[in-house]
């Protein structure tokens, strides 16, 4: 990785805005495959690697776990990677913890696949983070940082993005993987649609006495969901969704008082209980972008659409961008197009519009559905979710929906490297 911050005038192919988890995947991508290409990030990596920057871990699809080890990462991330080979799905009230039992995903009904593979993988996002910024240091990828980026103007042979230490970066093409506030899909006039949910979500890791043996216990509770999430060495990473008011008093209690509120949720199936980090608050919203390209310009990410976090699915999302993004440029750079080729950028946004569009959507859904604790509607989705528990290939359906291995997936997605 080379770190520059005070060079003048800097030409590449391709800038990436944003160097999170998605921008750096994309960036480790393209230059694995020849690519010259720059990530700029408005803050120090170091910044982002503290325990107290991001208390969250990711359900990572398997897909996307896939696409990972493609890019050289599997040594780093598998050692911190928890199969996971069980979901479990109750619809409840609070006391008494996951007991009611009302639909289970289990790994083994998928062992068709010959690989054995787990569901997914839990992965804490400091190790993502780590195992990302290391192997930047092993590619061509030149990160600038920190540094914001401030803007960006196109024009027929390329595009000139402004740093705001007043560098200019000239590439032929601008990725907008800055999250929700995207500088990029501003500056392209690119209009958001969505809406803030009266949720927050309140995250923390514990550790247990007992084994979870890698079960995800979801567990629906009127103002939101309640998700147990196992990770390595007995620990579960929990997301407690709340209203406002209620998860500002969740950050404000003592530790003590916290845990004994955790309890009541967590139930005593895995023993003695402890925090095993601090407590973190996201609130929650819905943003989708209107469109994922503009000239010399497109959006990766957060940056082109913000999910509800309720199935874990926002990151997978976001990587599945970068797998099909990853794609549209080394494919028309080999015929001897430019990175920023408008027909590319057509494919690329024909490729993901629906898929990233369709799936905010349904997260949304859920949340309406099982947020909720309109009797009618428990009763509903109670017979629902009994009616899929019973029937093996519609639980097999939101496996391998939730695998993130069907559809048109991109090579990466499949394991395969990208080359010129
Ligand atoms: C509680 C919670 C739980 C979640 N759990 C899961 C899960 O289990 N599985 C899953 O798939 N997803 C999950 N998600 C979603 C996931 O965390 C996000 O989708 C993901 O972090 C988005 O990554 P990103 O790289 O697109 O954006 P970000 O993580 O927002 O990264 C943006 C980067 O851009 C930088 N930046 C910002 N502005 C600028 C600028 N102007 N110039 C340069 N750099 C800039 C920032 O410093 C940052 O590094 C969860 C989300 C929440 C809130």
């Amino acid at each position: 990785m080379v770190t520059e911050v005070n060079d003048a005038a800097i030409r590449t192919e391709v800038l990436i805005a944003g160097g999170g988890m998605t921008g750096l995947t994309l960036g480790l991508a393209l230059a694995q495959s020849g690519l010259d290409v720059i990530v700029a990030d408005s803050e120090v990596a170091a910044t982002q690697l503290a325990p107290t920057y991001d208390g969250r871990a990711s359900a990572i699809a398997y897909a996307s776990f896939r696409m990972w080890e493609a890019l050289g990462l599997g040594p780093a991330l598998r050692p911190h990677a928890q199969r996971i080979e069980k979901i479990l799905v109750t619809d409840g009230r609070v006391r008494g913890g996951p007991s009611l039992l009302s639909l289970s995903f289990d790994r083994k009904e998928l062992d068709a696949r010959e690989d054995g593979e787990a569901l997914g993988y839990m992965l804490e996002n400091r190790h993502i983070r780590a195992a990302l910024n290391a192997a930047a240091t092993e590619t061509r990828l030149r990160v600038l940082a920190p540094v914001a980026v401030t803007g960006h103007a196109p024009d027929a042979g390329g595009v000139t993005v402004s740093l705001k230490d007043g560098r200019s970066v000239r590439a032929s093409l601008v990725v907008g993987a800055e999250g929700r506030r995207s500088t990029i899909r501003m500056g392209a006039g690119i209009r958001t649609t969505g809406w803030k949910y009266k949720q927050t979500a309140v995250v923390c890791t514990v550790a247990h006495e007992k084994p979870h043996d890698g079960i995800a216990h979801e567990y629906f509770l009127p103002s939101g969901p309640f998700a147990m999430l196992p990770l390595t060495d007995n620990r579960c990473n929990i997301v407690w969704t709340e209203k406002p008011a209620i998860s500002d008093a969740l950050m404000a209690m003592s530790e003590v008082d916290f845990l004994a509120e955790l309890r009541l949720r967590f139930g005593g199936h895995l023993g003695a209980v402890t925090m095993a980090g601090p407590r973190f608050a996201y609130p929650l919203s819905l943003q989708i972008a209107e469109r994922l390209t503009a000239p010399r310009a497109v959006l990766i990410g957060d940056a082109a659409h913000g999910v509800h976090p309720i199935a874990g699915q926002g990151l997978n999302v976001g990587l599945r961008d970068v797998a099909a993004l990853a794609e549209c440029i080394v494919d028309s750079v080999s015929v001897g197009l430019e990175a920023g080729d408008a027909e590319g950028l057509k494919r690329y946004e024909k490729w993901r519009r629906f898929d990233s569009t369709s799936m905010a959507l349904v997260m949304d859904a859920f949340n309406r559905i099982f947020s909720n604790d309109f009797a009618p509607l428990r009763q509903w989705r109670g017979r629902g979710m009994a009616a899929v528990d019973l029937v093996p290939p519609a639980r097999r359906f939101f496996m391998r929906e939730a695998a993130g291995g069907s559809g048109a997936l991109p090579k990466l997605l499949k394991g395969e490297v990208l080359g010129l």
